[in-house]
């Protein structure tokens, strides 16, 4: 067992208990998804054995090949690009979709769900800074699919996710975290879907996030140290 993914949870879990009491929130209310790309399953075994349970990939077929090495309790999230073509394995692999940013993606995703008669969670990922490297639905786009998702018997919309750009001080990705939150707020009220979920924050930025409501932080580095870069990236 290593002492230094056991130092560096503990570490995270202090700052987001601080993060949440500054906020007025209690723990409970964010769930901590390890970010577990690039690793292998021995290093998720031993974070499971230290009580975490929520993971996230970014890659299917990186996901496809590692979950069945790994623990049988844990939950698996989809947090990279989705593609249409893998949408029937993410469908297989994965509790919670955060990437769904096409109405093209989600009537795949509705269609191989009825085949094997099961329900899609999903976020609806939100490109809240409109910078032109990132994946998400522009904030104007999201209420048209929004209804497209509502109409589709297996998809069910949980809330919405964003990635804030890349900044060295975090408190500059503060207004894209909030810009979010109104957008959650605004959307649930003018359609009735409860969107409990923000998926926002990562380790460089996860502390405003909370403040600014987050209920899931995405957390791979803070954790698991620098990943080795990988040919695609
Ligand atoms: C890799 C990744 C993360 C985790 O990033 P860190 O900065 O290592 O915490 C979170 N969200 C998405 C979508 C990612 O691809």
């Amino acid at each position: 067992m290593s002492n230094l993914l056991a130092d560096r949870l503990n570490q995270l879990e202090e700052r987001i208990s601080a993060a949440c009491a500054r906020a007025g929130r209690t723990r409970e209310e964010v769930v901590l998804v390890a970010v577990s790309k690039t690793h292998p399953p021995e290093t998720i075994a031993e974070a499971a054995a230290l009580g975490l349970r929520v993971f996230g990939e970014n890659k299917v077929q990186e996901a496809r090949a590692k979950i069945p090495e790994c623990p049988s309790h844990l939950e698996w999230h989809l947090v990279g690009h989705l593609q249409t073509n893998k949408a029937k394995y993410a469908v297989e692999l994965f509790e919670l979709i955060h990437s769904v940013d096409s109405e093209k993606l989600i009537r795949v995703l509705d269609e191989e769900a009825a085949k094997r008669g099961k329900q899609v969670n999903v976020l609806l990922e939100v490109n809240v800074s409109g910078e032109a490297s990132k994946f998400g639905l522009a904030p104007d786009a999201v209420k048209p699919v929004l209804e497209v998702a509502n109409a589709c018997p297996r998809i069910v919309v949980k809330g919405l996710m964003t990635m804030a750009p890349l900044v060295q001080d975090p408190e500059k990705a503060r207004p894209y975290f909030a810009r979010l939150r109104a957008l959650r707020d605004s959307l649930a009220a003018e359609t009735g879907t409860p969107l409990e979920h923000l998926s926002m924050g990562m380790s460089n930025d996860f502390e405003p996030a909370i403040e600014e409501g987050a209920t899931m932080i995405r957390i791979g580095t803070l954790l698991f140290g620098e990943r080795r870069k990988r040919e695609d990236e």
